[in-house]
């Protein structure tokens, strides 16, 4: 049986996959198995940060990897230990817990602020406000978490505790945190699969000042769009905030599952020994491929993320049949006037992999994709815009 057959025979269905088989990949080319070459504008959604078989990142893992795999989290590890001090260091956070996904990032962090508001205001205090339109994952807390119904809807009932507020508007969220028990606010600085907005200056700025009006936890899941992808280490570097959390995961590990909630000042403490855990949590190999993606993630390629954005952008910002281009660094939504699938499925005829977000294109690629590669994606996208 070929590789599509046995994948539909036994794979669950859970995903809708493109009709291509990836069978190798060097930087931000992939091959198919013809030895077609594509552009990968994706970068398995925003994990391969530098691409597909990163020369630097490879070393550091298989270094790892020849040492030992895997001890368990009742001993010491120098990977896990060293990749908790780099983010602390480079963030200003206090403490990281580590786990293997974005939805177990979230979940330690919605964990964390349900103690917090119980111990600190009364156990009525659990309930979390997040935003509209967001998205925090696939457990049930997390999907409870997540602001849009049809993710809801086959799992009901789904975790109690939750307040959907509508992105940049100032004085809902206001009222929302007056009139309810809060421990939290939780929110995408960048929506990614809601399709790649960036809240307003305004708006993350009442965010801040309500959190610290009601001794809230501000908490900024940038799964998505951290680890470089908006020209900042983080992306609330952008906006002059501290948040109290802030969970990570895909291009942390560039490849491997991580999952990491740093913990700042106000929630350093939260958690005592007993109260959360995870099997592969901190696993040796992928904090060895994070702390390697951590080390390039210098001024100079931030700068760079920025660069290209700003190119990305120019070139497609008044192209024909493109209405407009919203996001930040290189995580880009493409509002398009011919629906977003046809483009994916054209650019993809092409030799350009794109991704979608709701009804736009959503571009993901390694932040060190190459000019002439970005140039050649531009036009093959531009080219499928064209009315
Ligand atoms: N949070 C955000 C903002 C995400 O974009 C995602 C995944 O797309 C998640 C959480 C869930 O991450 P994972 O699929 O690693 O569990």
């Amino acid at each position: 049986m070929t590789t599509r057959e046995l994948d539909k025979e036994y794979v669950a269905s859970t995903y809708k996959r493109f009709d291509l088989e990836i069978v190798s990949g060097k930087g931000a080319l992939v091959k198919d198995e013809n030895g077609k070459e594509y552009i990968d504008m994706g970068a398995g959604i925003a994990v391969n940060t530098f691409g597909m078989a990163d020369d630097g990142w490879v070393e550091a893992v298989t270094a790892q990897l020849c040492k030992f795999q895997h001890t368990s989290n009742l001993y010491y590890t120098e990977p896990c230990a060293r990749l908790a001090e780099a983010l602390c260091t480079r963030t200003g956070m206090k403490k990281v817990f580590f786990g293997n996904s974005g939805a177990e990032a979230n979940e330690c962090a919605i964990k964390a602020a349900r103690e917090y508001g119980i111990t600190k205001k009364g156990e009525e205090y659990y309930n979390i406000i997040t935003l509209k339109n967001s998205f925090h994952g696939r457990t049930l807390a997390t999907l409870a978490a997540t602001g849009q119904d049809v993710f809801h809807e086959h799992f009901c009932p789904m975790p109690e505790g939750f307040l959907y507020a509508t992105a940049n508007d100032c004085a809902e969220l206001e009222k929302l945190v007056e009139e309810n028990k809060v421990c939290a606010i939780m929110f995408e600085l960048v929506q990614g699969e809601g399709g790649v907005n960036a809240l307003e200056a305004e708006y993350v700025a009442k965010i801040a000042e309500l959190c610290e009006k009601h001794d809230l936890l501000m908490v900024d899941d940038e799964v998505q769009c951290g680890n470089g992808r908006t020209g900042e280490l983080y992306a609330y570097m952008n906006f002059g905030i501290t948040p109290d959390i802030v969970t990570t995961a895909k291009g942390l590990g560039a490849g491997l599952p991580i999952g990491a909630t740093m913990f700042g000042e106000k929630a350093a403490d939260i958690y005592k020994p007993g109260l959360h855990g995870s099997t592969f949590g901190g696993n040796p190999v992928c904090a060895a491929g994070a702390l390697h993606t951590l080390s390039r993630l210098t001024p100079e390629l931030l700068a760079e993320v920025k660069a290209k954005s700003e190119y990305i952008r120019k070139a497609l910002s008044d192209a024909p049949g493109i209405k407009s281009v919203s996001g930040m660094g290189l995580m880009l939504g493409i509002e398009t006037e011919k629906p977003a699938g046809e483009v994916v499925a054209q650019a993809m005829e092409k030799g350009a992999l794109l991704l979608t977000a709701k009804t736009k294109v959503r571009l993901l690629p390694p932040l060190t994709i190459g000019y002439g590669e970005l140039e050649k994606a531009v036009n093959i996208i531009k080219e499928v815009c064209k009315i």
